[in-house]
């Protein structure tokens, strides 16, 4: 029973921000499930809603319509701990990496040798051993964003949500750190709600991959990928199945990019 209740079930949620002068419609009936351990990743035009749908997760926002539930449980009163990583680099600057990476643990009043025991367990599987006593004006962007998602994970939260966390790093970083949040996700065995612009990586990353539309962002596609894990993300590009994903994806992503740059979704 437990194991068929979803983890995070969004049914028909609305969302829309009421200005002076108009109101406008992020999200129109989003209905999706996710299973335990799931890596859903989310693609769409900019502006569509995506960003909001994370903080409607994050219990940051609330929905204007419409419920979520978390294993069953009305969100508002679910214990389900979430992790999240934002779209801007959230680092305290005057505290050194391990020092951000151990915050989470100090507020929740765990013990000193057990939080820097897991951090530092953290930092190492993301090859950050060596510079948990840098400020983050010392490290590279790369390095700063890896410290972002371990801060994410440390208190082992059930669900992790990110915000094209990739976005702003170069190729080869990016690739790099998309390899160690694939091995860090399936280790740790979260739940992930990836937001990107990078259709690639939404199909490298994802066991389901949802195309929004522009807005009120909607579900305009999802499909699952298929892909074996663990994937050799330098090669993925190569296997016929995803560029039968990539191409038929990106047909269905692309009208909705005209669409919002048009501001027909408006
Ligand atoms: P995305 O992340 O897909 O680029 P967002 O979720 O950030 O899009 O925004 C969706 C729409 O909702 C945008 O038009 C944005 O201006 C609007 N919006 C988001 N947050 C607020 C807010 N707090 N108040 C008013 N409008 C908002
Ligand atoms: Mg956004």
């Amino acid at each position: 029973m437990v194991q068929d209740t979803p983890i995070i079930e969004l049914a028909n949620v609305d969302r829309s921000f009421s200005g002076r002068s108009k109101t406008v419609e992020a999200l129109r009936d989003f209905t999706l499930d996710l299973r335990d351990g799931e890596v859903l990743t989310i693609v769409g035009p900019s502006g569509c809603g995506k960003s909001t749908l994370l903080n409607i997760l994050a219990r940051l926002e609330k929905p204007t319509g419409g419920t979520l539930s978390f294993r069953g449980v009305d969100a508002e009163k679910s214990g389900v701990q979430i992790g999240y990583v934002t779209q801007s680099d959230t680092l305290f600057p005057w505290r050194t990496l391990l020092g951000n990476v151990e915050y989470p643990l100090e507020i929740r009043g765990v013990s000193k040798n057990v939080r820097r025991e897991r951090a530092m367990s953290l930092l190492e599987r993301v090859g950050l051993a060596g510079f948990e006593d840098r400020l983050p004006f010392e490290l590279s962007g790369g390095m700063r964003q890896r410290g972002n998602i371990v801060r994410a994970l440390v208190y082992d939260p059930d669900i992790v949500l990110m915000d094209e966390p990739f976005g702003a790093l170069d190729a080869q970083t990016r690739l790099l750190l998309q390899d160690q949040l694939q091995r860090l996700c399936a280790e740790e065995r979260k739940t992930v709600v990836f937001i990107t612009h990078d259709l690639q990586e939404a199909i490298a990353l994802g066991d389901r991959v949802v195309v929004m539309t522009a807005r009120p962002g909607r579900i305009k596609m999802i499909r699952t990928v298929g892909l074996e894990r663990p994937r050799d993300l330098n090669h993925i590009h190569e296997i016929p199945r995803f560029q039968e994903l990539l191409s038929e994806l990106w047909d269905c992503l692309r009208d909705e990019v005209l669409l919002a740059g048009q501001g027909s979704g408006k």
